[in-house]
């Protein structure tokens, strides 16, 4: 379906979203840009976009499978999909399933120690406050969210964890940790509302352990693209099976 897109509502630093005709959707135009350390480090690599709006667009299809509800309608061209326009939520949920990266240090771990249970961080998506890390009393207090919406959050984001561990598993990838966003619809329900890709989860392949997400830009690894590229290929295999 063609949509055009009208007025800017945010110019994120790896998506740009757009109004539509519809008051109730929004377009999301992924970009070449990939970003780290709070948009410190920078580059543009040909195909990211592509290769991220699929693999979003694919893990989408997976949580509604499963009926989890998320703000995405559907793609409308390689790098842009359309979205139900939600009242975003500030909080960002971190899932280790194990653990790497920030939680590797403050915790003073092996990266790639994985814990007898799932940890969930929460996290107050501020740039001014320095997204530190929360805990739900300081998200109720803030008034974000209410401690029921909080008891639906973490049912949402252990749901979500089952299925992307599973399609993950299924492709060959250990999901190490991501990243879970979520909004609130016009009537007060709550959707996932942020993407899942390789910019949002930490992905190491099964076998070999190598990383297949950002911390390839991250840490200078090389071979960003074709990480998320592989990533993309086994998902798609998963989809047509
Ligand atoms: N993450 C993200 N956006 C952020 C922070 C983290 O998508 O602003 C994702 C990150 O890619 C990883 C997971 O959340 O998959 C946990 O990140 P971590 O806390 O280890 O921080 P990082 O290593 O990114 O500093």
């Amino acid at each position: 379906m063609k949509v055009e897109a009208k007025e800017l509502i945010v110019e994120g630093k790896d998506k740009t979203v757009f109004a539509t005709d519809s008051p109730d959707v929004a377009l999301v135009r992924y970009k070449d840009q990939i970003t780290a350390f709070h948009n410190i480090k920078r580059a543009t690599i040909k195909g990211k976009a592509e290769a991220s709006c699929k693999i979003a667009s694919l893990l989408y299809g997976f949580l509604a499978e499963q009926g989890i509800p998320t703000h995405f309608i559907e793609d409308v061209s390689p790098t842009e999909q359309t979205c139900r326009r939600v009242e975003i939520i500030p909080l960002q949920f971190i899932v280790r399933n194990w653990i790497a990266g920030s939680a590797a240090k403050f915790l003073h771990v092996e990266p790639g120690t994985k814990p007898s249970n799932v940890i969930y961080e929460i996290r107050y998506n501020n740039n001014e406050a320095g997204f530190p890390i929360i805990n739900d009393h300081h998200a109720v207090a803030l008034g974000i969210v209410t401690y029921k919406e909080l008891e639906e959050l973490y049912a949402m984001v252990a749901k979500v964890n089952d299925c992307l561990l599973k399609v993950f598993a299924d492709a060959g990838i250990d999901l190490i940790d991501f990243k879970f966003e979520c909004g609130r619809t016009a009537d007060g329900k709550l959707v996932v509302a942020d993407e899942f890709s390789p910019d949002t989860c930490r992905l190491w392949d099964a076998k070999t352990g190598d990383s297949l997400d950002k911390d390839r830009f991250r840490h200078d690894m090389g071979g960003v693209i074709d990480a998320y590229q592989l990533v993309l290929e086994r998902l798609t295999k998963l989809k047509e099976k």
